[in-house]
């Protein structure tokens, strides 16, 4: 098979690249975020933003994975955040379409903004802030749902959508600037320096480690049946973030301390998936505990961090 896959060398690209190694993919990425990305000889790297990517080949699948997910990076860019997002949907589409090709868009689970249904199902609607700091990623994925399912609807073509909540593991970026709260955590336990917690850090998030979101992925891609469907790929079960921190630091034996500063703007107060379509269609849910994950994670981080 033929895989087109945008933001293929970020973090869930590399992960995902390493189960198709029995097919030919063609890579395109910025490197606006990849850093840890193995090029294997089945694939075809090509650096270029995916909105001015264009090109007449065909292909069986045409995955959409090129984001700036972490919001103290996306709030930098907001513009070229919403240009992969709308822009480079509308051209992968584009390419499905002349292929007849299988589309899959790594969605999000901030479309359901600050949910007020928690753990969160598929048809909540959402309730976001259109002009708010965080728009830029949340808008731009809701436009990306929605220029899908009319392709669907208008061309139908096959597509997947799939709303990932906060995947964690190796190879995200370390350097603590860049901002994810797992990867941030460990790097500031790992050096010793205070685990800087945004608000009172009783807000919560559901992790889901990486390799559970392969598999899930993988099923979305080769299960039978699943045009048009939107799918939650994440976990029920909700941590507060000063409980991550504190979990962090017993894992890695740090000696850092907490420091709390003010809360993010537009920080959703809770999230957790609700897992029971993800059950039903693909036969799925995560396997691997936050503990057991952490420890993974934590153990890659020990590798990389100078
Ligand atoms: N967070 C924090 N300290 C940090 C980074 C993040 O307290 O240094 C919190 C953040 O306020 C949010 C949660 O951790 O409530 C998850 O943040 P992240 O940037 O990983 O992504 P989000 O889930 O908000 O998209």
């Amino acid at each position: 098979m033929r895989f087109l896959i945008s933001g293929g060398a970020g973090f869930l690209g590399s992960h995902l690249i390493e189960y198709l190694r029995d097919h030919e993919i063609v890579v395109v990425d910025d490197f606006s975020t990849a850093k840890y990305f193995e090029l294997y000889s089945n694939v075809k790297l090509i650096k270029e933003k995916i909105e001015n990517f264009n090109t007449n080949e065909k292909f069986d699948y045409v995955i959409h994975l090129a984001a700036r997910p972490s919001p103290e990076d996306y709030t930098k860019y907001p513009v070229e955040t919403m240009l992969s997002n709308s822009l480079g949907t509308y051209r992968t589409l584009e390419i499905a379409r002349k292929s007849d090709a299988i589309y899959m868009y790594t969605s999000s689970s901030e479309v359901y903004g600050n949910a007020e249904i928690i753990p969160t199902p598929e048809d909540y609607w959402g309730k976001v802030n259109p002009i708010g700091i965080r728009s830029c990623y949340d808008e731009s994925k809701r436009f990306s749902e929605a220029l899908i399912m009319s392709y669907y609807r208008e061309y139908g073509l096959d597509v997947r959508i799939q709303r990932p909540f906060n995947v964690y593991g190796p190879r995200l970026r370390e350097d603590g600037s860049y901002g994810r709260v797992v990867s941030r955590f460990i790097y500031q336990a790992l050096k010793g320096e205070d685990i800087t917690i945004y608000g009172d850090g009783k807000q919560t998030r559901a992790f889901l480690y990486v390799e559970d979101w392969v598999e899930a992925t993988l099923k979305m891609l080769f299960t039978k049946g699943l045009k048009g469907e939107v799918i939650n790929i994440g976990s029920d079960k909700e941590t507060r973030i000063i409980d991550l921190a504190n979990m962090i630091i017993t894992l890695t034996g740090s000696k850092s301390k907490i420091r709390y500063l003010p809360p993010r703007p537009d920080d959703p107060p809770r999230r957790a998936a609700d897992i029971s379509k993800a059950k039903r269609l693909l036969n799925w849910e995560p396997k691997i505990s936050l503990e057991e994950g952490l420890k993974k994670t934590i153990e890659w981080f020990k590798g990389v961090i100078k």
